[in-house]
């Protein structure tokens, strides 16, 4: 599969000012030396404890705000260089669907409008784009004369969810990036949702980002998935590979912490205790040591690496399985 979007050494240190004059004391390591790559077509999932970066990485890819380093390609073009690809073009090209479907849409503004508005703002006539809209409230699940002129305040979260997928399909994206887009839903209407997602996915021909805290929810929708651990990369690969062959002591803390369907299900690895260090200072080495049931003294001192993409499918960022570094010993055996 071709790349449709390439990110290398992605890096966004959010500055924490204090004292009277408001000078910059810290800065929190939101996103540190984050490359990957979505292909054409799949589905990346992002996994990760609330404040590993994820949405951080999701805000950078759409440049809500600037990364402090790093390069951004998408279908070949470089973003924001002189002849490569516009911001405003890339906003178009990559729409984004949040958890919070309420704030995202406008209240005072019938539902089919709100659709229509984007279309609108570049360029649109408002017959047509509206006309469109109309088309889309179907392609997702809602019948336009029931629906198209209702206020948000009259919908359901799954149905507002509804309208913010028509909204972003409405600028025709080649990307839609879902942070936590299903999370609020209870999951009857979640499950439909998702299924929604993936027929639009086929017949727009989408590549998605799915970023979720729900491990469930991601191996469902992904192809690869990547886990992420205090703004860095710990692990990435195919869905079902991470699931069933975890490297990296984070995942499989994280697998372990989830609800087993089997409650007689035996337990080979911990749950993750406890909460993640302070990403303003984050430990040395491997961030993860504090917490590694596998930690040896190498980890405290060196930050193991993820490897470079395209070598394996599979890659995780763990001295443990690295032969490298000395410690031939895989966890995983
Ligand atoms: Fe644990 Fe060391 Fe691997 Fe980090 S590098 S995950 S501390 S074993
Ligand atoms: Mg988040």
């Amino acid at each position: 599969q071709q790349p449709l979007l390439v990110v290398r050494n992605l890096r966004k240190h959010f500055p924490i000012r204090s004292g009277i004059l408001g000078r910059v004391s810290a800065h929190v390591r939101a996103v540190d030396n984050v490359s990957f790559t979505v292909r054409k077509g799949e589905t990346l999932g992002i996994v990760g404890e609330s404040g590993c970066g994820k949405s951080t990485v999701a805000r950078l890819l759409m440049r809500l705000i600037n990364p402090d380093a790093g390069e951004q390609i998408f279908d070949g073009d470089a973003v924001g260089e002189h002849g490569g690809i516009s911001v405003a073009d890339l906003r178009r090209q990559v729409q984004m669907v949040f958890q919070d479907s309420a704030s995202s849409l406008n209240p005072r503004m019938p539902v089919q409008n709100s659709i229509a508005f984007g279309p609108i703002a570049f360029g649109t006539p408002r017959v047509e784009a509206v006309g469109q809209a109309r088309e889309l409230l179907t392609r997702v699940g809602l019948n336009p004369a029931l629906f198209g002129g209702r206020y948000p305040h009259e919908l359901s979260g799954g149905q507002k969810q509804r309208i913010n997928i028509a909204r972003a399909l409405a600028m025709q994206p080649r990307m839609i990036i879902l942070d936590e887009a299903v999370s609020a839903l209870d999951k009857s209407v979640e499950a439909q949702v998702l299924n929604l997602l993936q027929a639009l996915k086929r017949s727009f021909n989408l590549t998605y980002v799915f970023i979720s805290h729900d491990l469930g929810v991601v191996r469902w929708i992904s192809d690869r998935v990547m886990v992420m651990y205090l703004g860095e990369i710990v692990e990435i690969g195919p869905a079902d590979t991470i699931y069933t062959g975890a490297r990296h002591p984070y995942t499989r803390a994280l697998l372990a912490s989830r609800p087993a369907l089997d409650p007689d299900q035996r337990r080979e690895e911990a749950p993750v205790s406890g909460d993640p260090p302070n990403p303003i200072n984050p430990p040395s080495g491997c961030r993860f040591h504090t917490r590694c049931p596998h930690a040896e003294p190498v980890c405290a001192s060196r930050a193991p690496s993820l490897g470079a993409e395209g070598e394996q499918a599979h890659r995780a960022a763990c001295h443990m399985q690295d032969p490298a570094s000395g410690h031939s010993q895989a966890i995983a055996a």
